[in-house]
């Protein structure tokens, strides 16, 4: 049990190896790095600075006014943000009062949001005034159970936030919240004192986060992370990095909403008591200006976006000198991409693996120890690996095979959200989780990732799942039978594309279901191309046989 008045630790220094982290909730974590930092910055927003001691206070006021609408235990706070302050206050604010967090995709549509909201129960939700998401939250507001909404505004104050804002989202500013008594204003929840109820919170139990994905099936749940689960695996990936100190500024153009960014990003840079210089989201030439002016130590990213760094024409001009790490997860790391930007800027780039169910990271290569290409280096410290038979997952693969990579660790997820069913498939009797990925290890303990057993496809580092698309494809009145495959993409490394069957009687080509289709789905999921075939693949018991068209259309 680990109490909010508890400041006495300095939670930055690892404890060795072999022993298990303290229990530390997130918002003890916070209060110990404001106690010490103060008024040193931790947050640069487009240039506006906010202190430790004034994200802690936005913190308070957020605890209190949520309390005050009767959010506290047992509640669930929804954040549907890009990287905006807001989603720091927010965040915290709710932990702090004693709810759950959920975090949306700010990419989502508004059928995505609702069935998210309602599957994890969500009270409220947090936005913005932002035209790209409001409309889309109050849609969902009339049409679940959502109690409240609350709409930060990106007005005033900020006009360089502001504009990219808009440009980034592709539309201007909502200026009018509708006349609704269940959408507040977020100035007018933290208009109050800042003295939140104390709240007992117990670190290894109560859930902080319910974080939606795929898993291995695709349909999504909410894996639940527990507030010990993500201050532990921010302090063992401090345990690897022995230059990280409260002088590092991270930037933050990783989509806070993901768990990579949630642990390597924002998690990490408050239990050190850094900087983290952030983006609403990715854009090349913003970054690299805010690399420049903000003199970013590391950068946490995925490879599409080191290659879009690379190919900007504004990377000659950015001052990389003090850049001294850089973090690439979320999909494999091209070695030539690697070499490239390494030579570029001439900071390190080390690549680590991990996945929403472990809280953000499982394994990395060494940050000052010898790095090997193309493969995701070791388990991190108090993490346990095995590899588990392809065929046989109730026995481990025969030694020197490839396997399942299975992970114990303190960052291991309780399970999902409501989904005993899914819960049995995802660990083995004896409480291993079970990724979905194929891995090998060698004689020094590399992994290599060689394969995926689940059906997610990763486009950039964001995560598609098949179910989702097909699901679309068969509301068309044409479509019979559908599979999607990632095929492989020079600049994503894999893009969704689908394979139909048609009704009899009816006849459409791939071009138009692609025009019908794309629009529906979010961003990253729409498929490069629909392809019309008279029959697709199917297996001894007649189900569409996904492994062989798959095998079909790599060959
Ligand atoms: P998510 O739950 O969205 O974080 O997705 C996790 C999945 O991304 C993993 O199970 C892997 O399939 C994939 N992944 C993450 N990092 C890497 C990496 N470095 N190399 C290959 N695949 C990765």
């Amino acid at each position: 049990m680990s109490s909010p008045h508890d400041w006495s630790h300095d939670y930055r220094h690892p404890t060795p190896w072999d022993q298990p982290f303290a229990p530390l909730t997130l918002p003890d974590m916070l209060a110990a790095s404001a106690r010490r930092k103060g008024d040193a910055p931790m947050l640069d927003f487009m240039g506006r600075r906010f202190s430790y001691a004034e994200v802690a206070d936005g913190v308070a006021r957020v605890a209190r006014g949520l309390q005050q609408r009767g959010i506290g235990r047992g509640s669930r706070v929804g954040l549907f943000l890009p990287n905006v302050p807001h989603y720091v206050a927010a965040y915290y604010g709710a932990l702090a009062a004693g709810a759950t967090v959920v975090n949306f995709s700010p990419l989502y549509t508004a059928r995505e949001l609702e069935a998210q909201v309602e599957d994890s129960g969500t009270d409220l939700l947090v936005t913005i005034s932002a035209a790209a998401l409001l409309p889309t939250a109050l849609a969902v507001l009339d049409g679940s159970s959502l109690k409240h909404l609350v709409v930060g505004s990106i007005a005033g104050g900020l006009p360089a936030a502001k504009s990219m804002l808009y440009r980034l989202f592709k539309k201007s500013e909502v200026a009018a919240l509708p006349d609704d008594p269940r959408v507040i204003r977020f100035s007018a929840l933290a208009a109050n004192d800042g003295r939140p109820d104390p709240v007992v919170i117990d670190a290894e139990s109560d859930v902080a986060l319910i974080q939606y994905t795929g898993g291995t099936t695709g349909t999504p749940k909410g894996a639940k992370l527990t507030h010990q689960n993500l201050t532990a695996n921010a302090r063992q990936v401090n345990a690897i990095d022995p230059d990280h100190d409260a002088g590092d500024r991270i930037l933050g153009v990783l989509p806070f909403f993901h768990v990579f960014a949630n642990t390597c990003v924002l998690n990490r840079t408050i239990l050190n008591g850094g900087m983290i210089a952030m983006l609403p989201r990715f854009d090349a030439k913003a970054a690299l200006r805010a690399i420049t002016r903000t003199k970013t130590t590391a950068l946490p990213g995925v490879p599409t976006m080191y290659q879009a760094l690379l190919d900007h024409p504004d990377l000659a001009k950015t001052d990389f000198s003090s850049l001294r790490v850089c973090i690439s997860g979320g999909a494999p790391m091209p070695a030539e991409l690697r070499e490239k930007f390494i030579a570029a800027t001439g900071a390190s780039l080390v690549e680590g693996y991990g996945l929403t169910e472990s809280s953000g990271v499982v394994a990395t290569n060494p940050y000052d120890g010898p790095v090997k290409p193309g493969t995701i280096g070791q388990p991190i410290p108090a993490t346990r690996i095995r590899l588990l038979g392809r065929d046989d997952p109730t026995q481990d693969a025969a030694p020197g095979e490839a396997g399942e990579l299975a992970v114990k660790g303190p960052q291991i997820m309780q399970g999902y959200w409501n989904r005993a069913e899914a819960d049995k498939d995802s660990f083995t009797a004896d409480g291993w989780l079970r990724t979905g990925d194929v891995a090998a290890i060698d004689d020094e303990g590399y992994i290599r990732i060689v394969d995926r057993l689940k059906d997610m496809i990763a486009v950039g580092g964001f995560k598609v799942y098949p179910s989702v698309i097909e699901a679309h494809l068969h509301e068309h009145p044409a479509v019979k039978e559908a599979i999607v495959l990632g095929v492989p993409d020079s600049y994503r490394g894999e893009v969704p594309k689908a394979f139909v069957t048609l009704e009899e009687g009816f006849e459409v080509s791939g071009e138009a279901l692609a025009a019908w289709l794309n629009p529906q789905l979010g961003k990253h999921e729409r498929v490069s191309a629909v392809e019309v075939r008279a029959s697709l693949p199917k297996t001894m018991i007649g189900k569409l046989d996904r492994k062989a068209l798959r095998a079909e259309t790599s060959s």
